[in-house]
């Protein structure tokens, strides 16, 4: 059996999922529970980009013990200066630098020769070595480039000291085939190569990431880098539940597994879809809400038999519970805290504080309190975004035959208390326009989307909006046993994020 270890981008490129803005403590939350899982390496993010991201870099890196935490970089020395000052700290660091190689690349975006790429990028890891054990090299667009110039710049950044050669399909243009075949060139050809892990790096243009990415393992890849969920720039990046299950599910075949552990990937599913704003389709394979529902009767009465007959995974094997209810009125402190910390979580006594205080007054509005109102509950407050504007009351008008109208009042964080009311083409609508007022911000609403967290009509609801403000994009999540109030927590909460990252130089990333 090989071990493949895995490297997750999800606070990277999964962060450059348009729409997608994680606060420093969101970014903490994902890295922890990266860690649980088991990941080998965390991209945290690229220092270079911005204040806000080397500051996640640092703060990630002081916290995880267990997993490498990764910056990326130009090959540029600012941006190893960066990396280095996010990450000199980190227990275990790794530096990732890249440039691109492909033919279309060196001619359009970069205006290099061969000759000039090779130098750069030799130069670059020899800087990175200077501060950093571990140095990772991406050749930018690798399946594109031409495979006696790819073995030429990997054999030269081997020498030069990476100890990982990453060759990513940038695009998502390429096939299992060809992309298996590129590493099994490398393997064949490269001096030291039994030093040196080479990598993967898929993205879903076609569909074809999890199938590309295993057909590197094939090939001799021996670390894989993807999402969790598959989140990503443009249509995403191989998903590593899914990467993960099929090297476990078939062994037989891949005669491969992963250090993870299997069944914390539905709670690490849950977490960043709730943080990023990234709602799982109902279909996606693995941690998908119909991944293990059987419909037809004849498939149905095949897994009461016989589990195996329809059925390649058990759900216990990805930590999915089978009995969800478990805390009500009656639960006191101790046992919330015994369930905060079997879901995961940490708190400090002030955070337990406030968080039992609002399990009990859930509990009023509601009678069974599941894991999922748990999660829900502690991670709307998992935010660091400075309250510019803080809910305080709304007052709705509603009727069939007359025009919604709401008030709100919110206190600002100089401690003004300020109050609108404003008319709308429904209730929704009318609250907006009323926060608009009341913040006397401009914003521009993208997507507005509403979720049942749990079953029941005394659910809790989940609000997600994308609000834009010129080049800014955010997203912002509400929770209450009520629509419109949940509506208005998220709206808030974008634009308190849209006013924070107004503060912070965010540059266009590649
Ligand atoms: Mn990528």
């Amino acid at each position: 059996m090989r071990t493949i270890e895995i490297f997750d981008t999800t606070l990277r490129d999964g962060e450059q999922t348009p729409g997608v803005n994680l606060s420093l403590n969101e970014k903490l939350e994902i890295a922890l529970q990266l860690e649980r899982l088991g990941i080998n390496r965390i991209e945290a993010g690229f220092a270079a980009t911005s204040p806000g991201d080397l500051k996640s870099i640092q703060t990630i890196g002081g916290r995880v013990k267990n997993s490498t935490i990764v910056s990326l970089a130009r090959s540029v020395q600012k941006d190893i200066d960066k990396a280095w000052e996010a990450l000199q700290h980190a227990e275990s660091a790794c530096l990732h630098v890249f440039l691109a190689t492909s033919p279309i690349h060196r001619k359009y975006k970069l205006n290099m020769t061969k000759e000039q790429v090779v130098e750069n990028a030799v130069a670059a890891v020899k800087y990175g070595k200077k501060y950093f054990d571990l140095v990772e090299f991406s050749c930018e667009d690798g399946s594109r480039t031409e495979m006696p110039f790819l073995i030429e710049v990997v054999q030269a950044v081997v020498d030069a000291g990476a100890r990982i050669v990453n060759i990513p399909d940038t695009v998502g243009y390429t096939t299992p085939k060809e992309y298996g075949e590129i590493f099994r060139q490398l393997s064949a050809n490269i001096r030291g190569i039994e030093n040196v892990k080479l990598s993967c790096h898929c993205h879903d243009d076609l569909g074809m990431a999890v199938a590309n990415s295993l057909a590197a393992v094939e090939g001799g890849a021996t670390q894989v880098e993807g999402t969790i969920n598959g989140i990503g720039e443009r249509a995403g990046n191989a998903a590593i539940e899914e990467v993960a299950l099929a090297l476990d599910t078939r062994k037989d075949y891949y005669q491969a597994t992963t250090g993870l552990k299997l069944d914390e990937i539905a709670r690490t599913s849950q977490i960043v879809s709730r943080l990023s704003g990234m709602i799982v389709p109902a279909n996606k394979a693995v941690v998908g809400a119909n991944a293990f529902a059987h419909e037809s009767g004849i498939h149905q009465d095949g897994v009461l038999k016989e589990a195996t007959t329809y059925e390649i995974i058990r759900p216990e094997k990805v930590g999915i519970k089978t009995n969800k209810i478990v805390l009500g009125k009656l639960s006191g402190r101790h046992a919330f805290n015994d369930k905060l910390i079997e879901l995961g979580y940490h708190l400090e006594q002030d955070e337990l504080n406030d968080a039992f205080r609002r399990f009990k007054d859930l509990c009023d509005r509601k009678k069974q309190v599941s894991d999922d109102d748990v999660i829900a509950l502690v991670d709307s407050k998992l935010t660091d975004v400075p309250e510019t504007f803080k809910l305080e009351n709304i007052q709705l008008s509603y009727g069939s035959n007359s025009i919604p109208t709401a008030s709100v009042r919110v206190v600002k964080s100089t401690g003004d208390i300020l109050e609108e009311a404003a008319c709308g083409n429904g209730s929704v609508d009318s609250i907006y326009k009323a926060i608009d007022r009341v913040t006397n911000e401009e914003v521009v609403l993208e997507d507005y989307k509403i979720l049942s967290v749990t079953h029941g009509k005394d659910a809790l609801g989940e609000v997600y909006v994308r609000l834009s403000q010129g080049a800014i994009s955010v997203q912002g999540r509400g929770v209450s046993t009520d629509v419109l109030e949940a509506s208005a927590k998220a709206y808030l909460r974008a634009i308190n994020k849209i006013i924070a990252l107004r503060g912070d130089s965010v540059e266009v990333l590649i």
